[in-house]
């Protein structure tokens, strides 16, 4: 670390060599051997944790054998903002199929009491300014997420031609019709010039791998699968139905800091299963006041996503429009420049002073800890010690306190995770806890690289699969499309890149692809296949913009960032534009600009 780094740490009372040791220790009691492999999915005899609550069972219908211009594979954020361009760039016949009972993607699944993005309103709900909508609050809920969700898809007109609760079993690409072939699990046989998967990285629950996990006899699911017909009560919370109950809850991630208050409210004991504590930040919700939008010149969406994006991504900027939890370590960085300047001197090493900045606020949220927990040994067990993006960061004025609860227990597996479950009990540590109800807030198939996180196979020209193409990892042109496989395109975190806000990511995804096919419709075009070329010159291109993150990433605990801290399984291809998400849009943009759809391959009106 540079001098004036020391000097400044001395000043602040950091300690970074000391934290860095503490972080290492705890780091070090969580690196397991079995990695990724410590979960198992929900399937076989689980698969019924996965099934859909918010749909009445038994719907059936006619088999479905037609053909349509786009089939675009989801129903969630990607596929709904994708379904909005492309009706605008003038693409008609589409059709969306989608495993769900609606549009919503996570925010239909994930209905558990409290559920809210962290993200603020202004920023995650697109559309706001074409909408003429203003949220009444700085986060917005779960239920007013999928409201504006299913707002933007009755604007578009998607419901139009929409298969719901329709799981896709393949895609297979006839090379004589130039038209993919698609099977579903209802019996459909759907024929599509064009194919659009955006695919998001969280719409399969996953369990943890723990001894014993089959042989619970109690009732259990997942949070992504809330059983309101068990706990009773709503969204709001008032779940009657755990009021005489003991109930256990793995996981401490963002889902569990939104829901264990709400659990805390209702049930007779709550007993909640540690094994890292997430950072809570504060999250400072409130009512927005409308005249503050008033004033905005047009365009105000797009200047803050933008802002936001740089700021998240690590740009210095002076500019925060934002000011909340996310970007809040900018507002350290910029005390510590003004220290330095007052100095007459600069940190040298900008790794230095984001080290620094991340220090201060992670000390800030260990103090916030203490603050608000009353029992010393909990709150000790509740503090987190690694880098502030080593996991995702959370944010709750309620989460700490509720461990102040008489009727809440913290067991606190000290970074091992729970040793045993019995039928009717969780044990750690040796010690059994008896519970009625067990729920599962132990996330999603993130980690998993998108061809084998795909429940389907999808089988490209000359008969070969896009898991065996990508098997050493993905090759694309911009994330978006793969030599092999034409008229099909991918939305996903892949090579592309990728904003916290995911919101502002796909709306760019969307606008690019809704300008290729707008081409091809427009241009009777019948075949759009990137050359191999192309595709081999951004996977350089990847390859020389990535961003060292390795040794970060081995210096945080284990999570699904860093593929539980199994580096070995992080294929660098599979990741994002490392160049950062801003420069990627950039791209993008001026390769429409360009107009000459460099890097494909355009086939006419066969
Ligand atoms: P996560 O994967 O983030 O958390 C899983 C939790 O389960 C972790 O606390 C993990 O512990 C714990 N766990 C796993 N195995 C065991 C075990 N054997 N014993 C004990 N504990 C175990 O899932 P979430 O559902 O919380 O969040 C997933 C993602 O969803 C978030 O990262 C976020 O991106 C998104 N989300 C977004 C929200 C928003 O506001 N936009 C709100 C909620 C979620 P450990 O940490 O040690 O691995």
């Amino acid at each position: 670390m540079a001098d004036l780094a020391s000097t400044l740490e001395d000043e602040l009372g950091i300690d970074g060599a000391a934290l860095r040791a503490r972080y290492r220790l705890e780091r070090d009691r969580r690196l397991r051997t079995d990695g990724v492999a410590q979960f198992v999915p929900t399937t076989g005899s689980f698969a019924v944790l996965a099934d859909d609550p918010w749909v009445e069972p038994g719907f059936t219908r006619e088999a479905v054998r037609d053909e349509v211009n786009v089939l675009v594979i989801g129903g969630g954020l990607g596929a709904i903002l994708a379904g909005a361009e492309l009706r605008r760039a003038g693409v008609d016949h589409i059709r969306f199929v989608e495993r769900a009972g609606g549009f919503g993607g996570v925010w239909y699944w994930n209905r558990y009491p409290g559920a809210a993005c962290d993200t603020q309103a202004i920023l995650y709900l697109p559309m706001l300014e074409e909408l003429g909508i203003l949220p009444p609050r700085k986060f917005a809920s779960q239920p007013e997420i999928l409201a504006h969700l299913e707002r933007i898809a009755a604007r578009f007109d998607l419901h139009r031609d929409t298969l719901f609760q329709t799981d896709v079993t393949g895609l297979s690409w006839d090379e004589n019709a130039a038209r993919w072939i698609v099977a579903t699990d209802r019996g459909d046989t759907i024929r599509a010039r064009y194919v659009v998967i955006p695919s998001g990285p969280m719409d399969r629950p996953k369990l943890p791998g723990i001894p014993g996990i089959e042989r619970f006899r109690g009732h259990s699911f997942h949070t992504s699968r809330w059983d309101y017909g068990y706990t009773g009560g709503t969204q709001a919370g008032g779940m009657t139905g755990l009021a005489d109950k003991a109930v256990g809850i793995i996981g401490t991630g963002a889902t569990a800091v939104q829901v264990i208050p709400h659990i805390a409210a209702s049930a007779r004991h709550l007993y909640v299963f540690q094994r890292t504590p997430s950072s809570i930040d504060a999250k400072d919700d409130g009512p927005l006041d409308p005249q503050a939008f008033a004033d905005l010149e047009p365009g105000w969406q797009q200047r803050l996503w933008d802002n936001f994006t740089a700021l998240t991504g690590g740009t210095y900027l002076e500019e925060d429009l934002v000011r909340d939890g996310w970007t809040s370590i900018m507002a350290n960085i910029c005390m510590l420049l003004a220290r330095s300047a007052a100095r007459g001197e600069r940190v040298a090493d900008p790794l230095a002073l984001h080290q620094l900045a991340d220090f201060m606020k992670m000390e800030a949220i260990r103090a916030r800890v203490s603050d608000s927990v009353a029992d010393a040994a909990v709150a000790a067990a509740l503090q987190p010690w690694y880098d502030r993006f080593c996991k995702r960061p959370c944010f709750s004025d309620t989460y700490l306190n509720t461990f102040n609860r008489t009727n809440v227990t913290l067991v606190d597996t000290a970074g091992q995770g729970v040793e045993r479950i019995t039928e009717d009990a969780i044990v750690v540590d040796g010690r059994s806890y008896p519970v009625d109800c067990l729920i599962y807030g132990t996330g999603f198939e993130t980690s998993a690289p998108f061809a084998r996180r795909l429940t389907y196979p999808i089988v490209g020209r000359g008969g070969v699969s896009l898991a065996r193409k990508w098997a050493a990892g993905a090759s694309t042109l911009h994330g978006m499309a793969t030599n092999g496989f034409p008229n099909l395109f991918i939305l996903s975190v892949t090579q592309s890149g990728v904003s916290l806000n995911f919101a502002h990511m796909i709306q760019e995804q969307a606008k690019h692809l809704a300008y290729i096919l707008g081409r091809a419709v427009g241009e009777c075009v019948t075949r759009v296949e990137v050359t191999e070329e192309a595709e081999n010159a951004w996977v350089a291109e990847l390859a020389r913009v990535a961003r060292d993150q390795e040794a970060f990433q081995r210096e945080c605990t284990p999570s699904y960032f860093n593929a539980e801290g199994d580096l070995t399984r992080i294929n660098r291809r599979n990741g994002m534009y490392g160049g950062g998400a801003l420069a990627f849009y950039r791209i993008i943009a001026n390769w429409r600009a360009d107009g000459g759809m460099q890097g494909y391959v355009i086939t006419r009106g066969e």
